[in-house]
């Protein structure tokens, strides 16, 4: 039997582990479920390498209010900095096991199922991110250019291409930087007329990449329709000063979105689309608690708010006992 459990090995679940032994938690009472073979694994996969990770991130202040707490840094040294709080808080996580489904128990707590075990805990934190299944565009995409289309920028080495990238956000800016750095065509294609949601580092590299003529931003573009021009994407947009183009992958940076069904199936109360969270990041289930960017809203979440999260979350449940069993 665990005293917690945390779902998930990124920025929030590591954290949270990180405060449990803060407050004299022992190690063997802890334990972190991911289902990667490595920590952090949207870090991993979503972030270019070297990509510069911003402390004050979508205009939230850096400030740390737990044992952990993000300066600008690179994606390496971030990884690193979380390896090192691992190691020193003896974190014990087990790795490739995915959690399946969660079941309160009418006595309190929790059973936890994943693809290699069952546990028992007294609490559990859901820390999985939105990013397990990154949003994808409405229009059908022929099956003939799955190699040709990505939803994230590590998977495959791109060199000399012509590229699309489709969004708005820090995500297909930062993806921009990158694909021009290694020596591809880029385009971007954002569906609003000015950039509103990108963070100012984000929004002057990429209009001077403009203004260098390294990178083509179309703006007030639509894409209706993707078709296979002999085998490459060509994207048709809805706006006729946009013409349809081909190119030679797409790459698309729409972000991810909350596993609601995951959630409402262990019985979390929500309002609408979004989970009714009480004191600490607590679901309607005592002893059951969202944090990182499941918790954070539509404007999305950073490093160090899932650090802070997961601060508040201890904050709270050292000030509440245990469900009774
Ligand atoms: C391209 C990009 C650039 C960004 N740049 C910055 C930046 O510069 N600065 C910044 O502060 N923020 C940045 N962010 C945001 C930041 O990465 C997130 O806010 C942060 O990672 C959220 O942490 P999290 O732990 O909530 O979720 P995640 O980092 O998504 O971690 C969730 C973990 O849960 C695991 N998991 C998922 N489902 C299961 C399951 N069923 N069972 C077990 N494990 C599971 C995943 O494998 C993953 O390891 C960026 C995001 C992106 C996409």
């Amino acid at each position: 039997m665990h005293e917690m459990i945390i779902i998930g090995a990124g920025p929030a679940g590591i954290s949270m582990a990180a405060e449990a032994r803060g407050v004299g938690i022992p190690a063997d009472k802890i334990l972190i479920l991911e289902k990667g073979d490595a920590h952090s694994w949207a870090i991993r996969k979503f972030y270019p390498a070297s990509k510069p990770v911003l402390a004050n991130y979508k205009g939230i202040n850096a400030v740390c209010t737990g044992v952990m707490c993000l300066t600008d840094m690179t994606k390496e040294e971030t990884l690193t900095y979380i390896d090192r709080v691992i190691e020193q808080c003896e974190l014990q996580v087990h790795y490739k096991e995915a959690v399946t489904a969660i079941r309160p128990l009418a006595e309190g707590g929790f059973v936890v199922e994943t693809s290699g075990g069952v546990y028992q805990t007294g609490r559990c934190i859901i820390a999985i991110g939105i990013l397990d299944k990154p949003n994808k565009p409405e229009y059908r995409i022929p099956p003939t250019l799955t190699k040709r289309i990505h939803y994230d920028i590590t998977t495959v080495a791109l060199k000399d291409e012509d590229c699309l990238v489709v969004g708005g956000g820090d995500t297909a800016a930062e993806y921009c930087q990158f694909l021009v750095q290694q020596g591809n065509h880029v385009t971007l294609s954002y569906r609003r007329k000015e950039f509103a949601r990108l963070n100012p580092v984000n929004l002057e590299s990429l209009l001077a990449l403009e203004a260098r003529e390294q990178v083509t931003i179309l703006r007030g573009s639509n894409i209706t329709k993707m078709e296979d021009d002999g085998g490459r994407p060509r994207a048709v947009f809805q706006e006729t000063e946009h013409p349809a183009r081909t190119f030679d992958r797409i790459i698309y940076a729409l972000g991810g979105t909350t596993p609601v069904n995951f959630l409402k199936v262990i019985g979390i109360e929500f309002d609408g689309e979004v989970p009714v969270l009480t004191q600490g990041y607590e679901t309607s289930l005592p002893g059951l608690y969202l944090i990182g960017d499941l918790s954070a809203g539509k404007k999305g979440g950073s490093i160090n708010l899932a650090f802070n999260m997961a601060a508040e979350a201890m904050r709270y449940i050292c000030t509440c006992p245990l469900p009774a069993r």
